[in-house]
């Protein structure tokens, strides 16, 4: 059999990951592979870890990628919290909501739910007097609900889980690195990033970091591989190991920290990938960069509804990387995002659950946060609109945004 070399279609890449990668972070992926002890690779583990913590805005000592996609990252730390029986709390206002309670109930948590329509985000307050009620050990949170566009707002959350002992979980994986998130001044205990969304590089890693209270009780359930671990440590006897092998931030401390205990192999070309794309997001500025997301998100708003087209969801909580868009009545939402991806090469989401068939989802994130991006969304949905059958407001939607480019209004923080 013969396969002709790979050859890949050129896209404009408007989901809600995964997104364009920047050119100088695939061209760092092709740099020739190190051993996972030699120095000249530790001190590269070293330099993203001190990069992380500059990304989450942390002083925790512990900041690292797990090797494996976003939700691994959020596996990673709920399967190193939970013991059987400890009761979660999960709001719920979209698909990942669910995600967390997945994989809370596999690691045998009593899980406690508690939901709002999709569109629409919970009141503080409200998740607080729940706390109340049920005291779990846990609050697991989404912060950028990726199905629905929304952002649940957490700056008073952390301080009242501190208050009263409990640790506090979220999923950041669609705004870290598109919006802001102080994790040290918003109390959160232990946070997860994911790469292929507003970090722009690609899917294959999780960016985490939790503080001391979460380490003290991993380090209670410690137990080391026998193979490479020390007498004493084979000797302790864990009833309350976790679970999982591979997702065992007591372990995996121990590859990150000084004793370098081999864990799995570090996924070399990986954590070039994402030294390089952490190094231009500091290079940007952090707030440079929030700036940039809300800036385009306003440029795209503004052709959307000028097209006569609604935005979905409550603006008030609007998720600034992810917009969503209320296909019209009678328009194939599926013919239309075919035409755009066959014609133009551009390519939005569709959404989940209650949503699919009535969204869809155009991201805003990272290398493909962008004004050609922006402009070619517009021109490509309104003429795969006319062709499907629907008369959008003609002309209207790239000229829209073509205005607010030239006269732009400035978003601060
Ligand atoms: C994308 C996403 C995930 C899952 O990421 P995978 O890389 O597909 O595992 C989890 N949570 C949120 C909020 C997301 O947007």
């Amino acid at each position: 059999m013969f396969y002709k070399p790979l050859q890949t279609p050129s896209r404009t890449i408007m989901t809600p990951g995964p997104v364009e990668v920047d050119p100088r972070v695939l061209q760092a992926m092709s740099t020739p592979i190190l051993g996972q002890f030699d120095p000249a690779f530790t001190d590269i583990m070293n330099e993203v870890m001190e990069m992380l913590r500059s990304l989450f805005q942390t002083k925790n000592k512990w900041a690292f990628p797990i090797d494996g996609t976003s939700r691994s990252g959020n596996e990673a730390m709920l399967a190193s919290i939970i013991e059987p029986g400890d009761k979660v709390l999960v709001p719920i206002f979209g698909r990942f909501g669910h995600l967390l309670v997945e994989i809370c109930e596999r690691y045998g948590a009593e899980v406690y739910t508690m939901e709002t329509k999709w569109g629409t985000v919970f009141d503080q307050q409200d998740i607080i007097n729940e706390m109340k009620k049920v005291q779990p050990k846990v609050v697991a949170i989404v912060h950028g609900e990726t199905s629905t566009g929304c952002m649940q707002p957490l700056n008073e959350l952390g301080k009242a889980c501190h208050e009263q002992d409990i640790l506090l979980i979220v999923d950041a994986v669609a705004s870290i690195g598109g919006v802001n998130i102080p994790v040290d001044e918003w109390y959160i205990d232990g946070i997860i990033g994911g790469t292929q969304k507003c970090l722009s590089v690609p899917s294959g890693m999780s960016p985490i970091t939790y503080n001391d209270r979460i380490e003290a009780i991993i380090q209670k359930r410690k137990k080391v591989e026998y193979g490479i671990a020390t007498e004493e440590e084979f000797a302790t006897k864990r009833t309350n190991m976790i679970r999982s092998n591979y997702f065992d931030l007591a372990m995996l401390q121990d590859y990150w920290g000084p004793r370098r205990l081999n864990h799995h192999t570090e996924a070399t070309s990986m954590l070039y990938a994402l030294r390089e794309g952490l190094r231009l997001v500091l290079d940007e500025g952090l707030y440079e960069r929030f700036g940039r997301h809300s800036y385009h998100e306003a440029a795209l708003i503004e052709g959307i509804e000028a097209m006569g087209l609604k935005i979905f969801g409550d603006r008030t909580c609007k998720l600034p990387t992810v917009t969503c868009i209320e296909i019209p009545d009678g328009v194939d939402g599926e013919l239309v995002r075919k035409l755009m991806l066959e014609q133009f090469g551009v390519e939005i989401a569709s959404s989940f659950g209650p949503l699919h068939g009535k969204i869809w989802r155009i991201g805003t994130m990272g290398y493909s946060c962008r004004k050609e991006n922006v402009l070619a969304v517009l021109y490509a949905l309104e003429a795969a609109l006319i062709r499907s059958g629907f008369e959008p407001i003609r002309g209207e939607g790239v000229q829209a945004a073509l205005d607010y480019y030239e006269a732009p209004v400035f978003i601060s923080f």
